[in-house]
Formats: C-alpha cells, structure tokens, sequence
C-alpha cells in the first residue's frame, strides 16, 4: 500500500516554471513512442486485452498527468508571468496530443474489439464503464470521420481551449487591472470593519495611504452588499459587470467579445461535423439529461415555481429603499445592498453578524469532524508534504483503523495572481492494478480574506457554504473505491450529477447541531446562540425566488446559446441574453452589462451547454439529503451514501447509483421544500 505522503506527490518546492515545458516535450515524445510500439504490438485486435492495450495506455496518461497537473495547478494558484507563458507553451501542445490520441484509429479499433469481445460482460463494471465510454468519446471525438471534416474536428479540438485558455486570462487581467483608491474613510460607511481593515492592507501594500478597492469577489462583495453610498456601488457595479468586455472603464482593453464569437462557431462547426444539430446536442451525449428539451422544461418549470415568490422579494425590497432612503427606483447595483438590508428586518441579523463566529479554522475542524462521523474516517495533518505557498496545509484520509486513503492540499486564502473563485482539482487519482497502486490526492482552491495582524481568518456564512461544497467533491475523488482511474472519483461521472456530492454537503450549513459544532465567537468563546442559529435556519429561503431565478438565466442562456446558435445572426451572444432575461428574469440589468464576457463557467470551463447541471443535480442533492432528514440523521444513512454514491465515482450511471441509495428515481419536492417554493402542484 502506498503511502499518503509518498512519491505520488508533486515536488512542488522544486518545481519551476523553466521545467515544464522540457517535461512536457519529454514525456510527450516518449508516450507517442510507446503508443506505436504498443498498437504495433495489438495489431491483431484479438490479442488486445485489458492487460495488454488498457493498463499499458493508463501507465502513459498516468505519465501525462504527472506532469501536466501540476503545472495546470501552478498556474492557477500562482499566475506569475512566468507561469503563465509555461502554462501557455504546453497547452497547445498536450491539447495537440489528446487531440491525436482520441482520433487515432488503430487505438479506435483496438478498443471497439475489446468491448465487441464475448467476455466483458464478465469483466469487473470498471472495466466494462472504461472501454464503453472510451468507445463513445472516440466517436465524440470524430474518429470515424472521413480524411477531410476529420482533419477539421482536430484543427477546431486545437483552437477552443486555446481561445478558453485565454478567456480565463482576459477575466483575470481585468479583474487585476481595475482598483478604485479612496481616501476619505467616510465614503465606506456601512462597510464591515473586515472589509476596511482589507482596503486598507491592500492600499498600503502598493505604496499609497487610504483604502484601496478592488474587484476580486470578496471586495466586490463587501462594496455592493454593505457600502451606504450610492454611487460608490454604482462604480463598483460598472466596473465589474463590465469587465473583460468592450464596455465599461477598462473598455476594449481585455474584451472577450471576439473571443466568445469565434468559441460558439467552432463549438457548432465541431458538433455538426459529428451530425447533431448544435454543440447543445453535443454536450448532453455524455450527460444524465436526455435532451435538450427535457432540460429546457425542467428551468422553465423551476423558474414558474421562482417567479410569483421573486417578484414579492423584488416588492419589499422596493418597499424598503423606498421607505428607508426614500429612493424610488431601484437600480441594480442597490439589490444586494437592500437584500441585506431586507434581512436585518426580516431575519433580524445581518450575513456579518455570523462573521465572528466562523474562524476559518475551526469551520475547517467542525467539517472534519462532521465527514469523520459520517462516512467513518478520520483526517489529520500531515506536514511532510512539499506546498506551494506558506499558506497550504496537507491532510491525510484514512479509515477507522487507520490505513490511508487519500490525501488532500488545502489553500483557502486570496492573495494577488492566484485565480479567483473556489474548486477542487485532482492531483492523483485512485488506481490499483498489477502496474500501480495509487491512492487518491486533491487539491481544495478558495479565496477566503486572508487572517489579518490582530484578528483570525472569519468567513461569512456564504464562505463556509463554498468551503463545504468543495470539500464535497474532495470526498467523492477521494472516498472513491473503483479501482480503473478512468471512472474512478469524479471521472466518468456524468457531468450533471458531479455537483451531487458538492452541493450535498451544503446542507450541513444549515443543520444546527452541525453548525453549532465550530461556529464560535473569536473573541468571546461564545457558542453561535440559539436565536441566532433559528435564524440562519431561515435564512435559507430567504431571497431564494431572486436567486434560483438568477441561476435559471444563467442556465436557459447558456442552454438556448449552444442550442440555437445561428453563425449568420449578428451578436448572438447579447440577443440570447435580452431574450432568456425577458423570459425568465424579473431584474434587467443596464445595456451596458457585459455578464458573458466573464461567464467563464462555459467559456473558460467545461460547463458549455451544461450550467443547467447545478440545478440538476440541487435536485438529486436534496433528495439525497432528506434521506438523512427522514432517518432523523441515523447513524446507518452516511456509511450507505458513502458505498452507493461517493465511492461508486463513474464506474455506473448515476442515475442507478442514485436508486440504489434512494430506493427510487429522484424527485423535485425536497428541493422545492428547501429553497421555500412552495409544495409541489
Ligand atoms: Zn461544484
């Protein structure tokens, strides 16, 4: 058995940005070699067989990803210049190589004779789940194709995660090259303590005095939801609903427009040269929905339900600016700020109350301990593991009688040139067969405002909600038990169910016994009170009709984008967004909001014709919890979660590993019944 801190873990106080690319190169030349010798080898496709063609090809992508992941990693977390152009210099050549392995026929046929062969139904179901849906991504990936649109496919494979690459790039320079300096204190009122203390580190750490506002989420965040001057969230809204586009302050400066134009016609070129009608029909291939409009009813479904309840959270907010500030019409860059507003006197708490009760490491400690008594496993520091930043720590998983797992990095703080927003990436994934015997290792990214001289790192409860996501998708990768690393963890799972185990966890957030576990007041000691507790319990469903409206536009526009894209309509893009937002949307934003520009969910990322997987799978998650609800948390609900979701990773459908822990298939009312929608008509 490997251990935890073994030799599967990046040397990361030694990698360099000068290395990648020579590694790259490497074991680029030396995987192609192997891959001829080995199709020589399997010519005859009788003598391929999982020993001789699979593990062998798993020995070369394990190879690839020891090197590539790391530096993907480095990149996003330390986005020097130098890593940048490193990170830059591989990617056209890997993407070149996935590009030609998945369209190399010899490989095609080889895989095709195996799952032909008369004996994989006696295979393990890893095995049986790797070779099917290695046969169907070839045909995604237009193997079959004749010479000419096959050349094609590869050119466009090539060219999308370029323009990807540099979508993130445009979001993350603008974001970096926008700051508003304030000087007079007083233009902050209303800001949390927190949020000056952090505008004026940032400001002095460049030199000059006063306060310093930037748009990464958390100082966008604490200007538009708390700051009392109006026309200071009106800048700050402009600025950031604008960036990386032609609009706004930094105008044309980092646009994504052209960008996103090029993305969306090769996406439709791609997925008409494999013969479905959009990239839309391509996306849900590989996906639990079925089609297109089967996923289209369900928003349009959700957003009905939303709608009524929206728009009488949209009239108390109006009623409140109005009542409290006199104000009459109110403006986009005002509803955050009124939200909050509306629930101190709803609620009576403000988000920033609970602050001081979630000290980043204790919140960290109580979800351990919650995930120990669940799935019956324990996690402890380690501390002989190489990191990247000062700031990471390392965790080793192991079970009840203390043999390892899996291990995990985490790096929860914000700091300049690491990528904003939270996730969990691989670092290695689980394998055991004759050739390896690797156990699981993730990476957990957040951006939570680093500790300050006198005072700990404190999270809103929002922080500690995301905190737990992420840590949900590290227990699928790393609880997993399939032992093929194609379907093992989050691989192969279809892309719509991955935010199960995620968005799982984020119930937890709102169950009292846990919370009350690790929420305590970093000066006092004291336990989150009781009155407090009730109303953070309530806070669930409060603006829920406005928030599952917006995530429904997120989705609907992202869906109708890729499914009814024209390349002969002009601004295709903006005309889907007015046309969802009439649709669906009870706020309309200014016409100088740029939100695509920045969407890098399906321009930057994998989501494409797939945001709608959220609410998806927010339905399975509910579900999935109300199980425990309904067995009053019984002990024997967690371990039967663990065995029939988290550890199954991608080795069955997830619609079946979904009735083997339910019983049945999943059903929308504990998600309506969570987000406060009302029961079910
Ligand atoms: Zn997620």
């Amino acid at each position: 058995m490997t251990s935890v801190a073994g030799s599967n873990l990046p040397a990361f106080d030694q990698i360099r940005p000068e290395h990648a690319e020579p590694a790259i190169d490497a074991v680029l030349a030396d995987n192609r070699a192997k891959l001829a010798t080995l199709l020589a080898s399997v010519d005859d496709s009788s003598s391929a067989s999982w020993a001789t063609l699979i593990e062998p090809l798993q020995d070369m992508a394990e190879r690839l990803a020891r090197a590539w992941g790391p530096v993907v990693h480095l990149f996003a977390v330390t986005s020097t210049a130098d890593w940048r152009a490193a990170h830059n210099a591989c990617l056209p050549k890997v993407t070149q190589y996935y590009v030609d392995t998945s369209q190399n026929a010899a490989l095609f046929r080889a895989y095709v004779g195996l799952e032909n062969g008369a004996d994989i139904e006696q295979w393990p179901v890893g095995q049986q789940k790797t070779i099917r849906n290695a046969v169907r991504d070839f045909k995604l990936s237009g193997v079959s194709l004749p010479e000419a649109p096959r050349a094609r496919f590869r050119a466009i494979g090539i060219r999308v995660p370029e323009l990807e690459a540099k979508f993130q790039e445009n979001v993350l320079d603008a974001v970096q090259a926008w700051s508003l300096d304030v000087a007079d204190e007083s233009l902050l009122a209303g800001m949390t303590a927190q949020a000056r203390d952090g505008a004026r580190a940032k400001a002095r750490a460049h030199g000059t005095d006063g306060f310093r506002l930037t748009l990464d989420f958390p100082s966008y965040d604490a200007v538009i939801s708390y700051a009392d001057d109006r026309a200071l969230r009106r800048t700050l809204y402009e600025a950031y609903a604008t960036r990386a586009s032609e609009e706004g302050p930094l105008g044309g400066l980092y646009d994504n427009g052209p960008l996103m134009e090029e993305i969306l016609a090769l996406r439709h070129e791609q997925a008409g040269l494999l013969g479905f009608a959009n990239y839309a029909e391509l996306s849900l291939a590989t996906k639990m929905a079925k089609s297109t409009q089967e996923v289209e009813r369900f928003l349009l479904d959700l957003s009905a339900r939303a709608r009524p309840r929206a728009a009488l959270e949209l009239d108390a907010l109006q009623s409140l600016a109005n009542e409290r500030d006199g104000l009459t019409d109110l403006e986009i860059w005002d509803l955050p700020y009124y939200v909050e507003k509306l629930r101190e006197r709803q609620l009576g708490f403000s988000e920033d109350e609970l602050r001081p009760y979630f000290q980043a490491h204790e919140v960290i400690a109580g979800m351990f301990a919650l995930v120990q008594r669940l799935y019956g496993i324990r996690i402890e520091q380690v501390t002989n593991v190489s990191t990247w930043h000062p700031d990471v720590t390392t965790y080793a998983v192991r079970d009840a009688a203390g043999a390892a797992i899996g291990l995990f990095y985490l790096d929860p703080y914000a700091r300049e040139n690491k990528r904003g927003g939270a996730w969990m990436d691989e670092c290695v994934g689980r394998r055991r067969s004759p050739h390896a015997d690797q156990d699981p290792a993730c990476y957990l990214t957040c951006n939570f405002a680093a500790p300050l001289a006198d005072q700990p790192a404190l999270l809103s409860h929002r922080e500690v909600v995301t905190l737990f996501h992420e840590f949900g998708h590290g227990l699928q990768h790393l609880l997993t038990r399939v032992d093929e690393p194609a379907v093992s963890g989050l691989r192969g799972v279809e892309w719509d169910a991955v935010e199960l185990p995620s968005q799982f966890m984020e119930n937890w957030c709102y169950d009292k016994d846990t919370l009350r576990t690790f929420g305590r007041h970093w000066k006092t000691g004291e336990i989150l009170p009781e009155a407090l507790l009730t109303k953070l319990k309530a806070s669930r469903t409060f603006a829920a009709g406005l928030a599952t409206l917006r995530q429904i536009e997120f989705a609907l526009f992202d869906l109708r984008l890729h499914r009814d894209y024209d390349p002969r309509t002009k601004g295709w893009v903006l005309q889907t967004l007015s046309q969802t937002r009439r649709d669906v949307s009870l706020v309309h934003p200014p016409s100088y909001n740029r939100m695509p520009s920045s969407f890098a969910h399906i321009f930057g990322g994998g989501y494409a014709a797939g945001y709608y997987s959220y609410k998806w799978a927010e339905v399975l998650s509910a579900d999935a919890f109300a199980a425990f609800e309904e067995t009053g948390f019984a002990g024997e609900t967690g371990p039967r979660f663990r065995d029939s979701i988290l550890a199954q990773g991608g080795s069955r459908d997830a619609m079946d590993l979904f009735v083997a822990f339910r019983g049945r298939k999943p059903n929308v009312d504990a998600l309506l019944r969570q987000s406060g929608l009302g029961a079910p008509k």
